[in-house]
């Protein structure tokens, strides 16, 4: 199984895509969770990385086709994958297309999470994620069983840089110009799912698994 989370950032796409990965036991590739690590361990990627995110900006095309095209190739990835944060511009949708068509697979579903403005803002603001395995949280609709402390590695939770308030208006303008019109781009592949994700994790995980 090929999936695509698509949604804005604080939509719950890491959140449902970790779901999906447990319940089907195949990997969670998101490029941010990748970027953030390259970042912590200041590689030459994170360094080169770091900037566009801090400042909401997407890095460039070509690092992230990069990186997911190096993933893709794991052995973990031959019963299929969950692409998490990845395409999120037209350009990277092509790249996709193309290595798909190299190795003759495609994409089985793309799920829209579809949330309202004012909402994102709640969960953005609410989210921590943990500082070692990036397990996501939030202060109210999603709780670690213990406070400031991750459930599966006992890792410190913080708020990440990037979900600042400063930061989140530019990402989400950054969304609606680069990323929506993939929105488009998959519906007329007839791949769109549309997910009405204003409710409660689990009743989205329910809505997804019921397409699959
Ligand atoms: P995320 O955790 O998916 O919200 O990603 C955090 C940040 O990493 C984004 O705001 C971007 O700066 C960068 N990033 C993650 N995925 C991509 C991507 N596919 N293309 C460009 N930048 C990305």
């Amino acid at each position: 199984m090929r999936l695509i989370m698509l949604g804005a950032p604080g939509a719950g796409k890491g959140t449902q895509a970790k779901k999906l990965s447990d319940k089907y036991n195949i990997p969670k590739i998101s490029t941010g969770d990748i970027l953030r690590e390259a970042v912590q361990q200041g590689t030459e990627l994170g360094i080169k990385a770091r900037t566009f995110m801090d400042s909401g900006q997407l890095v460039p095309d070509d690092v992230v086709i990069g990186i997911v095209e190096d993933r893709l190739k794991w052995d973990d990835c031959r019963n299929g994958w969950i692409l998490d944060g990845f395409p999120r511009t037209l350009q990277q949708a092509y790249a996709l297309d193309r290595m798909l068509e190299r190795i003759k697979m495609s994409v089985d579903y793309v799920f829209n999470l579809e949330v309202d403005e004012d909402e994102i803002i709640k969960r953005l603001s609410g989210r921590r994620s943990c500082e070692s395995c990036q397990t996501a949280y939030h202060i109210h609709f999603n709780l670690p069983k213990k406070k400031g402390i991750c459930n599966s590695c006992g890792g410190r939770l913080i708020q990440r840089s990037d979900d600042r308030e400063e930061t989140v208006s530019e990402r989400l303008k950054v969304y609606k110009e680069r990323t929506e019109p993939l929105i488009n781009y998959y519906m007329e592949q007839g791949l769109l799912k549309k997910i009405d994700s204003n409710e409660d994790i689990n009743k989205i995980f329910e809505k997804i698994c019921s397409y699959m």
